[in-house]
């Protein structure tokens, strides 16, 4: 019989995705495989990309690394979730935790009941039953009880982060456990004439480098996915309309909030992402409503701190790779479709797509049944984060700009449509297979968008009135006591997380 097993894995590019990549594949796989990544210093990374979900933490924690330990090498802040400004209306603004709302009761839903009481005329938001969302506002942060006292304790929380840091110290785990860097431009790719599948790279020089199978984390440049094996594209400009971004870095001014700040204006939001040393910011715009040099001055203009560089500008279509995997190379990262950051779900669909690796590693034969799979994981998973980012503009009260009137009018997918119709009517909550966003998520952005169900859960009624109202301020009056105990953000940093100040 002979050895059918993959030998060599090359990964091309050295950004977020590469090294990820290249680190927890090494992790996984040992020395069974060789690995060689290959980068060019001259093109470099795209250079943004700040704010995560909790599951980073969950990523690191596989490779052995604490969150100090990674707080400290990437001058990260700790990120309770996202404020929502002015998406609603011109002057609203609400919180999305990665955390959970109040306490359910009986198996059900929390917001069922706050639904209840919320039609007796108790307007209270229902932020104010969360300890994510009542410590974001207060600026204060700690890390959660491993042993909750009761689901109402009960939150998580991910980074901001310099991404190139983040990049750099993987880069050092991974060669550490054997995988091959290669600085150079990659000019040309050799495909096997019998089946197409890619055989080598060639570097400027000359240099030739083979392999079994071939990740591509090449950026938006998609090097092999596209430009070699042009696989497709699927453009979901129809629902997102913005096209572009102009980011730019400032000063902290004042304390490092614990949240991402996200910020919509007439043609598009803008987000603020502190860390420890400075402040990531940038417009995400539709460039057919806002013109280059105008998206600039918005986003210069909403910043309070000193500009530390000038704005870059990025161009984008937002979708996805038509097939992840095709042949012998799979997508990862930029390579394989970009959604806005609006959640922070690039770096969080790297994990996953590394996650698939792991879980379907294929042989030389590279088998269909695997990469069909694959690739249905992915696309499953694309289209769940599109439709969350999609109701973020489409649930808007917004009115006062074209961007704004499309998309309340827009038609939807339909499978963010029934989602919507479901909560609509009985609140219930639909969740589908490869979901990455929580039901609370859903219900953040349903809240603050002002979307309230008709009607609520009847196992509710169970419950009196009275009793609820109690209870209610009973947690409430919890939350505001453990937070009243709780360090501000930056104490909480410089006593356990601080990059050095010669750092
Ligand atoms: P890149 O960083 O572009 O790396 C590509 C690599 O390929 C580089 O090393 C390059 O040198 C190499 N390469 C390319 N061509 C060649 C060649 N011919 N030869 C050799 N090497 C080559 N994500 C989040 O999760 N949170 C955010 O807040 C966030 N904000 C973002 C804001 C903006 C405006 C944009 C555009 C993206 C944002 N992202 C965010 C996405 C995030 O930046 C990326 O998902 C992440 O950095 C991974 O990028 P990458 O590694 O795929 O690509």
């Amino acid at each position: 019989m002979t050895d059918n097993k993959v030998e060599n894995v090359v990964i091309v590019g050295g950004g977020t995705a590469g090294w990820m990549t290249a680190a927890s594949l090494v992790k996984s796989l040992g020395k069974t495989v060789n690995f060689t990544l290959v980068e060019s210093s001259d093109i470099g990374t795209i250079g943004v990309g700040e704010a995560t979900i909790a599951t980073i933490r969950r990523f690191y924690a596989d490779l052995g690394m604490s969150d100090s330990e990674v707080i400290k090498a990437t001058a990260a802040t700790c990120k309770l979730g996202i404020e929502f400004k002015n998406w609603y209306t011109e002057d609203s603004s609400f919180f999305q935790p990665f955390g959970l709302f109040g306490q359910d009761l009986g198996g059900v839903g929390f917001h069922h009941y706050w639904n209840k009481v919320r039609q007796t005329g108790d307007m209270t938001d229902i932020g104010d039953y969360s300890l994510g969302v009542t410590l974001a506002k207060h600026g204060k942060f700690t890390t959660p009880s491993p042993n909750p006292p009761s689901t109402l304790s009960i939150f998580d929380w991910a980074l901001h982060f310099d991404a190139s840091l983040f990049a750099k110290h993987l880069r050092a785990y991974a060669e550490g456990m054997g995988v091959k860097c290669i600085d150079a431009k990659i000019e040309d790719v050799n495909l096997c004439p019998e089946n197409g599948f890619i055989a080598s790279v060639c570097l400027e020089g000359g240099a030739e480098i083979s392999g079994d199978l071939f990740i591509d984390c090449s950026g938006f440049r998609a090097l092999l996915i596209e430009k070699t094996l042009q696989t497709g594209f699927v453009d979901w400009s129809e629902w997102l309309q913005c096209d572009r971004a102009v980011a730019v870095q400032s000063e902290l001014n004042g304390e490092p909030a614990p949240y991402t700040c996200s910020t919509a204006h007439k043609a598009g939001w803008q987000w603020n992402i502190p860390l420890q040393h400075r402040c990531g910011n940038g417009h995400v715009y539709a460039s057919h409503h806002i013109s280059d040099d105008e998206a600039a001055h918005v986003l210069t203009s909403n910043i309070k701190g000193k500009l530390l560089d000038n704005p870059r500008m990025f161009k984008f279509i937002p979708g996805r790779r038509e097939k992840a995997w095709n042949k012998n190379c799979i997508a990862v990262g930029l390579s394989s479709g970009f959604l806005e950051p609006l959640e922070s779900t690039s770096i969080a669909l790297v994990e996953t797509a590394i996650e698939r690796i792991k879980l379907l590693f294929p042989d030389k034969s590279m088998s269909q049944g695997c990469i069909d799979e694959f690739n249905d994981m992915a696309r499953l998973e694309y289209e769940r984060v599109r439709d969350f980012i999609i109701l973020h503009y489409h649930a808007t009260g917004r009115d006062d700009s074209p961007l704004w009137a499309y998309c309340r009018n827009m038609s939807i997918p339909e499978t963010l449509a029934h989602k919507i119709k479901l909560y609509k009517e009985r609140g219930h909550l639909v969740k589908y297979r490869w979901e990455i966003f929580q039901p609370a998520s859903w219900v953040a952005l349903y809240s603050g968008n002002n979307i309230v169900p008709e009607a609520y859960d009847p196992r509710v009624d169970k419950y009196e009135l009275e009793y609820l109202k109690s209870s209610f301020a009973t947690m409430k009056k919890a939350l505001q006591d453990a937070v009243g105990a709780t360090p501000t953000h930056g104490n909480f940093i410089a006593d356990n997380c601080a990059i050095s100040n010669n750092a």
